[in-house]
């Protein structure tokens, strides 16, 4: 038998028996004539004794790190026990070894606390993958998957593969493509998640589906995105909202359970997109803390059906509130006793480029219930009294304001809000919790192209209340600056986006499943009839073949792993990731190819 148990099996009740292990050397320490090695495998490490002759061998054949070697001798009692691994208070006392293969050095440490920086692991990623720390997570995305996988099957749901060589499936982003050398000048599309296949399998009968599978998007890579990620995706026919609520919050529950031990027995909150922006400017809050943003002041015409409280700071004739299409303010617990070093510091961070404020306001609301503020050259005492109950402050807070155009405010506020709770210490990594938010748009402008887009995907079905603004009103538009008055700006969809701390894991809808409907929505996209037909034609004629009542959903697979493992980073969990640039540093992909594939393929290069 090549190796009878592994490196991180054995303990005290097996001392005296004889063992054969084989693994990896994680360290050599000579004492005196005899030789002791740390071997490691995937489920631990072992203790080594290499007796004065079998060390004396080693003299002519040296090991050394991540050699591979079988080990062969008996287990016993260790005098200098380590207490910090399972294995050690045993060690195996050699009478055979022999060196299965060499390593040359490795470029890094294979340690926890590795000396290589990010790119040299991405390089030797096989090396990376042996560090513990890496196989943790490794373990935590198959316990993930596993968990899923269990519970969907449980409930019926099939797993059914679908095709990667597809045409183009919009989920918003770009597609990566694909030359049919079989078809000169043809392209396929990597799919960007297999969107209307799973709707193609309703319409066939397999009324819940699931595959954990690959999607492929072209986007210009924001930090901690990869072009290939993986989604658990899900579709059910004869559904309503609140059954795919229901279903999918089980499964989040239950991996919470399987994989953290964690009984989340509350049902999960929902809130309105609507309430998500107004309250705290940003359509995947992180619930975990409060600290509520209060709209002192609005534009007339953004989604929100809501009141202000422009009252209390119009006609003060402080200039930068008065030319502000949006005031907003939040409420900082204790924040009355910053220094005036820590709000030039507030400051500085809200006028950095990336949140782009020209600065923050005040009102401090002292322990003896005065207030002092950086406007109290243009706002009386009792107003800005009036500002803090408004934006329901305790004494001993403070109140934080920024003014500018509704968008960057409102993302500045957001973000604002996310750091003060962070460094509150109110963002706790091992505290989780979901929210489903509900009822987003159907459609966003695009003021670049000039036409609405699908806030989520062109799939996606209005409200049933809604479906008649959507039929009876012509989608174009006059004034462009003026599109948030146009009926469809009001339209809500059947859409739901599952929220973890603060992340989008999940997203989806109920879908549009009649011809006539999709093909008004296509309409409204900006889709002549023969784009529509050239594009979704198989979606459009399926439709006419009884199509069911289906809504689905899919979760970012990485991104759950990420979270679950208490990580910011989805490239901790895959275990061969690509950098922040698209490339793989160990295949060195993506790269060209010879002129042989390229007149195959019918294609030439044009690099200008
Ligand atoms: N296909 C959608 C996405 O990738 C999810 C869904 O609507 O089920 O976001």
């Amino acid at each position: 038998m090549f190796r009878t148990h592994t490196c991180g099996e054995l303990r005290l009740a097996n001392v005296g028996t004889n063992v054969t292990l084989a693994g990896w050397i994680q360290t050599i320490r000579k004492f005196g004539a005899i030789t002791f090695v740390d071997l490691r495998d995937r489920y631990g490490i072992t203790q080594l004794v290499f007796n004065e002759g079998l060390s004396s061998q080693l003299e002519s054949n040296p090991l050394g790190r991540e050699f591979v070697l079988q080990a062969k001798g008996k287990v016993i009692e260790r005098s200098n026990k380590n207490l910090t691994i399972p294995t050690g208070k045993i060690e195996i006392e050699l009478t055979e070894f022999s060196i299965l293969n060499k390593s040359v050095t490795p470029p890094f440490t294979i340690q926890d606390d590795t000396d290589g920086g990010d790119d040299l692991r991405m390089k030797y990623r096989y090396l990376d993958l042996r560090r513990n720390a890496v196989k943790k997570n490794l373990e935590l995305r198959y316990a993930v998957n596993r968990s899923a996988r269990n519970y969907l099957h449980e409930n019926q749901f099939m797993d059914i593969e679908t095709p990667f060589l597809i045409k183009s499936t919009p989920e918003g982003a770009r597609d990566f493509v694909v030359p049919s050398r079989m078809n000169p000048g043809q392209f396929y599309a990597l799919p960007q998640s297999p969107q209307t296949f799973k709707q193609l399998l309703m319409v066939s009968g397999y009324d819940r589906y699931y595959q954990v599978v690959k999607c492929f998007r072209d986007e210009d890579l924001r930090a901690d995105r990869q072009p290939e990620f993986t989604q658990i995706d899900c579709e059910m026919s004869f559904v309503e909202q609140e059954d795919i609520l229901n279903m999918f919050e089980g499964l989040v529950k239950r991996i919470f359970k399987d994989v953290k031990g964690i009984d989340y027995t509350e049902s999960v909150e929902r809130m309105t997109w609507e309430d998500a922006m107004w309250h705290f400017g940003n359509d995947k809050p992180d619930i975990r803390f409060g600290m509520k943003i209060h709209t002192l002041k609005k534009p007339s015409t953004v989604y929100f059906n809501k009141q202000d409280h422009s009252g209390l700071i119009n006609g003060a004739n402080f200039a930068v509130f008065d030319g502000a299409e949006t005031v907003l303010a939040i409420s900082v617990p204790g924040g009355a006793a910053y220094t005036r070093k820590q709000l030039d510091e507030l400051t500085e961070w809200v006028k950095r480029p990336q949140i782009g404020m020209k600065g923050l306001a005040y009102i401090r609301y002292n322990e003896d219930g005065t207030v002092k503020s950086s406007i109290d050259k243009f706002y009386a005492e009792e107003r800005l009294k009036k500002i803090v109950e408004t934006t329901v402050s305790n004494k001993g807070d403070i109140v934080l304001i920024l003014a500018g155009s509704e968008e960057r405010t409102r993302k500045a506020m957001s973000e604002l809000r996310l750091e003060l709770g962070e460094q509150l210490g109110m963002r706790k990594k091992d505290e989780f919790k979901l929210l489903w938010v509900l009822d987003f748009p159907l459609f966003e402008y695009s003021e670049e192209d000039n036409r609405w887009v699908a806030r989520h995907h062109p799939f996606t079905s209005p409200k049933p209340s809604q479906i008649s603004t959507m039929i009876e009103n012509e989608p174009s538009i006059k004034d462009a600056s003026n599109y948030l008055s146009h009926p469809y700006a009001q339209i809500k969809a059947n859409a739901y986006d599952m929220v973890l701390n603060g992340n989008e894991i999940g997203g989806g809808s109920i879908r549009i499943y009649q011809r006539e409907l999709q093909e008004k929505m296509f309409a409204a996209l900006g889709m002549s009839k023969e784009e529509a037909l050239h594009k979704f034609g198989f979606l459009l004629g399926a439709f006419e073949y009884g199509a069911p009542p289906h809504g689905g959903i899919a979760f970012g697979f990485d991104r759950l792993c990420s979270i679950l493992g208490g990580s910011e980073s989805i490239r901790d969990f895959i275990a061969f990731p690509k950098n922040n640039s698209g490339r793989d540093l160990m295949l060195d992909a993506p790269s060209s190819i010879d002129d042989v594939q390229l007149k195959e393929l019918n294609l030439k290069i044009n690099l200008s």
